[in-house]
């Protein structure tokens, strides 16, 4: 069934301890698409400029994304460099300029606004919720993901839309912050009288736990000898985890550690190369083969 993300469309300058890239594509919304088009029909919102060339479209393309949905405005495309140190899990943003971005006012195409499946990437929450609105259909289910500067600085318009979402996909500084507790069991109580009924926390090299009103449920990240760069991870792992729901079409308790399992594999293909460039020739092939990997990696007898 068809999955919509609206996000970030970017161009990223990353350096790792194992090289650098001047310029390549990036944005939440394409890591969250290139993952989740493993699984399912994807329809990406977003915005780009002048400078975002047909090869760049292409990559997208080539993975059957929908790009109906992608604005093309006047001006220069989103763009983020980031640096990163032996410590991979800390990332010093180096340069943020919104350029088009700071404009987007996200429009969905007629043909999208039956989506039954929808992510709400890390823009402001009230974009998120326009999103929402234009939606002809109550979708089947919707997540989120958001980020210290709107939990920062729109807290009530963040509280407004979090009463339309389903699961909240955030690491856990972010959920500490959004519910000032600590311990991350007793911040997703807080959560829940929020809005969503499920709170995924994204871990990086520590994987990620699911917290239901019903049970919990962790998974590791996918043990790797080398980390080349870490950008992108989180939103591949959603992209896997909603691709994955989208594919399965019901959403029941297992499906639900299902795409959890998912989510962590795609995001460890991510990470083994620079930018998007692992997710451009991965394979579902590859991805349920390292899925068995992972199942023997957590399965013990008692
Ligand atoms: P992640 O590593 O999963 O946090 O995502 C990295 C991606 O987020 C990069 O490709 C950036 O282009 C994008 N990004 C960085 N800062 C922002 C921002 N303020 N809003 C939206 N996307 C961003």
């Amino acid at each position: 069934m068809s999955l919509l993300v609206v996000g970030s469309v970017a161009f990223d300058a990353i350096e790792t301890p194992h090289g650098s890239v001047p310029r390549t594509l990036g944005g939440a919304a394409s890591y969250f698409a290139l993952a989740a088009s493993n699984f399912t029909p994807v329809r990406l919102v977003g915005v780009v400029g002048e400078d975002f060339g047909k090869q760049d479209e292409q990559i997208l393309r080539r993975r059957r994304i929908d790009l109906e949905g992608l604005e093309r405005a006047h001006g220069k495309t989103f763009f983020w460099a980031g640096r990163y140190n032996q410590n991979m899990n800390e990332r010093t943003t180096l340069v943020t300029e919104l350029n088009v971005f700071a404009e987007f006012n996200p429009k969905l195409p007629e043909s999208y606004r039956d989506s039954p499946y929808i992510f709400l990437a890390n823009i402001d929450p009230t974009l998120q919720r326009s999103v929402l609105q234009q939606a002809r259909r109550k979708p089947k289910l919707v997540a989120l993901d958001t980020m210290n500067y709107w939990i920062e600085r729109t807290p009530a318009e963040l509280r407004e839309t979090l009463k339309h979402t389903q699961i909240l996909m955030i690491n856990d500084d972010e959920t500490r912050q959004i519910t000032g507790e600590h311990n991350l069991l007793r911040a997703a109580k807080h959560i829940f009288k929020m809005g969503p009924k499920t709170l995924v926390i994204k871990r990086g090299e520590h994987g990620a736990l699911m917290v239901h009103n019903r049970f919990l449920f962790s998974v590791p990240a996918f043990p790797l000898e080398e980390v080349h760069d870490p950008t992108g991870a989180g939103d591949s792992f959603a992209g896997g985890f909603m691709g994955y729901l989208a594919s399965a079409g019901s959403i029941t308790d297992e499906s639900l550690k299902r795409a959890m399992v998912y989510g962590s594999v795609v995001g460890s293909f991510t990470v083994e190369r620079f930018g998007v460039d692992r997710l451009k020739t991965l394979t579902r092939r590859e991805i349920e083969a390292r899925a068995k990997l992972f199942s023997r990696l957590t399965a013990f007898k008692l």
